[in-house]
Parts: C-alpha cells; structure tokens; sequence
C-alpha cells in the first residue's frame, strides 16, 4: 500500500462541502416541486420517484477524504462498510469509489490542463481585435467539468483599443463565460433536451455524479440550443450518407405550445374570449420508406428521419414575395437531405393550407398526400358529432373510412353532404374533403407503392414537441422554446455530434 499522500488541494478549489450543498439544493428544489404539485397527480408521484431516486444516491462521508490509489480506496472504505452493516453493500461501495476516482482525476485534470496553459500559451492578442494585450497578471477561475470542479489560473489581459480584458488562453481550451467544460455542456444539452430541467438535473447526478441544478440545465440548454439555432442557419450541407434512395418524403405539421402570457398578448386564440394561451410550433420531418412490412406496406427506414422545428411565421408565401421563416426552414431542411436529387419528392401533411403552399412554393413538381391518419381524424371527429357514442356512430365511421380507402370520393362527399345542411361540423369536414381530395387518391398513391399514412409526421409532432414542452405546468417564451426544439430537433435527427466537432474546431483554430 503506498503512503498515505495529503490531496493537492488549492486554497482556491471548493471544498466537497460545496458539492453537498448543490445536491441539497437539488433535494430542495424536488421538495418544493413536491408540495407545489397536486395531491395524487401524477406529477407528484413522479416527483416523489425522483426524490428518493436522489436521496438513495447521496454521497458517504467516507468518499469525501482523496486517497492516492485505488487499492487503498477499496481497502479503507471496504472494511468499515462490511463492520459496519456486518455485510458488504456492494451499491454504495460502488458509487463511493466512482466519487473518489472522480475526484482523483480531476485534480490530474486540474494539473494537466494548468501545464498545458504555462508551456502552450496562446498568443497574447485580444480575440476581438488582434491587437497585443497589455498584461494584467494571472487569475484563477473554477470550471465545472464532468469530474467535479477543476481550478484553472491563466493569464489575463487587457485590450486598450476594445477596453476589454480577456483570458487568451481560454479560446484554446474551449472555455467560455458558462464556466462548463464542453463534456458539461454536451451532457446538459442531452439531458436538457430529453425531459424537463428538474428531471434532468437528478438523473445527470445518479447516471453521472455530476451537480448541476435545475437553474443551471436550463441556462446551459437554452444557450446551446441558440448556438444550435445559429449553426442550424449556417450549414446548409447535403448529407452524403443520407443521399435518397427511393422518394423522399417530406412531412410537415403544427402543434400548440403553451406559452408565458406575455407571449401571447393580444393574439387571437382558441379561448373562450378569443385569447390565446398557446403559439404554434410548426414542424418539418424528412424521410424514407424503401422497406415493406409483411403486408407489403412501405415503412419508414430506420434511421432516415431528421427534424427541424420552430415557432415562427409560415404565412404563405405569395410569388416574387420574401420566403416565411418557416419556408425557409424547410428549404434547409430539403438541401441537406438532398431533395433535389430524390426522384420524386412526397409531401405529407394534415390537409392545412400553409402547408401545401409552402409546398407548391418550394417543391413544384412534388406529389402531395394528405396524411391517411389525420383524414380519418377528420370523419372520426364528425361521426362523433353527428350521432354521439351510439353503435350509428361506429357504422357511419366506418363506412366512410372504407370510401377513403377505397378512392370513392364521391361517395364519401354526398355521404356528408347529406348532413351539411344541419350541422356546421359536416359542412366544414365537406369543404375540407372537397379541398383535398386531390390529394387523397389512396389507392393510386399505394398502387405506386408510396406511403400514405405513415404516422411519421404525426408522431414527429407528438414526440419531438409534444413529449419535451408541453408537460404539465410548463409555459414558454418563444426563444426559450425555440432554443430546446434546435437542440432537441438536432439531437434526435443524429447530428449532435457533427455540431461539436464543428464547435470544437472553432476552438482549436
Ligand atoms: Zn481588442
């Protein structure tokens, strides 16, 4: 066993004391959640998961003092465990000795990386203007990195010509005002874009021991997904390994946000005294089916389908008129998927105007399909209106589903029509079919072994928009919300990592 060595600690680096209080914080913040939420919900129930989730992963006080290896990591905090509950607690041995390594190799993080700014500096220039700093001596800052805190002293400077002071040496190593390390960051974003912050929070902890508060996630998440935004605008590449096959398909679709009410000020909305306490997301999917299932149905390739999501204007663009915002989405979108080089472009969409003009506008010779599951929305909807949740309902549903199946849209129109007169429902669900019915010849469109009703775009909507902000009690602004659709449309599209290797070479330039 080698000697016992006392930890290099800097007067500056924070004491494990500081650690436990985030995660007291973090068991607060839970607490105060938990009394908030109503009784017998959900929410709290899955709060209270939560809760103990973080309570069982709290830190021994034996892993707060640094041992030099491993070996005698095991051998001191094995003995007393297995005395003191006269059995081995193989869980808590675990995570105690995860804490130490960690804390281990911070410090050698720590070490390397203050080596690195004293025999590597960067060039002692202002970043801003390039003009030499004048020197302003060392300073220290605490960064927090996936291992636990590190302290960095580098050099500071002061630009005469910006008035500015800055760190140099900062750029390089890919530190930023946030005070993360780039592994904090990417692992926030992940989090961040996958549940709500708190959640987030307590499982980046018990997966990965690191502290972050609620607070923190969201600022971290939000500033990457605006980065992400950014980036988003930017690139515009094709995507060689994802050059079409087959048709490309590409699903548009929208769904209500709810928002901060100063979002929604003096907006029109589907309140009862015409307010609104929602703004529309409107969202773009890409994909292709080149696989049947057994019954010979086109289904979507795995891994094919990307994302890209906003809040913004899609006002229909009228010719030699500037594209909408979301036009212009969606034009990216196509490029980097390679849409003008797919042999035939399908539009998929709920039958909305926007979408079919945006279409018309972007992709003229695009065949375009009114999603088969939003049609039978549609007669579902209107079945239920006209004869309630009597056995009428289900046999009038029926009948017209297999109509629509079946092409017969003469049928299906003088079927509804027969209600119009009566029931503003049935004259609306008229206009609509009448509108489309173009766009739902289902039997050609299968016949030409396409996808109809593929449930991409409506799953894309649910899950991609509907499974991250619109849980119960949140309320967005719209560049918050903004912000995590960049982040999570990118994520879930398979180019996170190609975002960080772009952030990463901006570093190392
Ligand atoms: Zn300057």
């Amino acid at each position: 066993m080698s000697p016992r060595k006392s930890p290099p600690t800097d007067p500056t680096s924070p004491p494990a004391d500081q650690a436990q209080e985030t995660l007291l914080a973090m068991e607060a913040a839970l607490r105060q959640k938990i009394g908030e939420a109503p009784e017998g919900s959900e929410e709290k129930r899955h709060l209270q998961e939560l809760l103990s989730l973080l309570s069982g992963q709290k830190t021994p006080e034996a892993s707060k003092v640094l041992t030099p290896s491993f070996a005698s990591i095991l051998e001191e905090m094995g003995v007393p465990m297995i005395r003191s509950s006269r059995r081995l607690d193989f869980g808590a041995m675990e995570r105690a000795m995860k804490d130490r390594m960690l804390e281990e190799t911070a410090r050698t993080l720590e070490s390397r990386l203050n080596e690195e700014i004293t025999r590597h500096p960067a060039p002692f220039l202002c970043p801003a203007c390039g003009r030499p700093l004048q020197s302003k001596g060392m300073k220290s800052k605490t960064f927090m990195t996936s291992f636990g805190e590190v302290t960095l002293r580098r050099r500071y400077g002061f630009c005469r010509s910006c008035r500015k002071g800055c760190f140099p040496d900062d750029g390089r190593l890919g530190l930023d005002a946030t005070g993360f390390s780039p592994e904090v960051q990417y692992l926030a974003g992940l989090f961040g874009a996958e549940t709500d912050f708190l959640e987030a929070s307590t499982l980046l902890f018990c997966a990965a021991r690191i502290r972050l508060p609620e607070k923190q996630i969201e600022r971290l998440a939000k500033s990457l997904g605006e980065l992400i935004d950014q980036d988003e605008r930017e690139h515009v590449d094709l995507e060689p390994h994802r050059l079409p096959q087959g048709p490309l398909y590409i699903g548009m679709d929208g769904t209500g946000v709810p928002m901060q009410s100063r979002e929604t000020a003096g907006r029109k909305g589907k309140q009862k005294d015409g307010s609104s306490k929602t703004r529309e997301a409107k969202m773009i999917d890409i994909w292709e089916a080149n696989t049947q299932n057994e019954q010979g149905i086109p289904i979507r390739d795995p891994g094919s389908v990307s994302y890209s999501a906003a809040i913004e204007s899609a006002s229909c663009p009228d010719v030699g008129r500037e594209l909408s915002d979301f036009a212009r989405r969606v034009e990216r979108e196509a490029t980097r998927r390679g849409a003008a080089q797919a042999r035939q472009i399908v539009v998929i969409g709920d039958g909305a105007a926007w979408i079919w003009k945006t279409a018309e506008y972007l992709f003229p010779g695009a065949l375009c399909i009114v999603d088969r599951f939003h049609a039978k929305q549609h007669l579902s909807e209107l079945s239920h209106a006209l004869f309630g949740d009597s056995p009428k309902a289900e046999e009038w549903r029926h009948c017209r589903y297999e109509e629509l199946d079946e092409g017969r849209m003469d049928d299906l129109l003088k079927e509804i029509g027969i209600y119009a007169s009566r029931f503003p429902e049935a004259e609306q669900c008229r206009t609509y079919f009448q509108n489309n019915r173009e766009r739902m010849r289902d039997p050609e469109f299968r016949a030409r072994g396409l996808c109809t009703s593929s449930g991409v775009v409506e799953a894309g909507c649910k899950s991609i928009v509907g499974g991250r902000l619109k849980k119960s009690g949140m309320h967005w602004s719209v560049s918050g919300a903004n912000a995590i659709l960049a982040l999570r449309c990118t994520i879930k599209s398979g180019r996170y990592e190609s975002f960080w290797e772009r952030k990463a070479s901006q570093w190392a330039a």
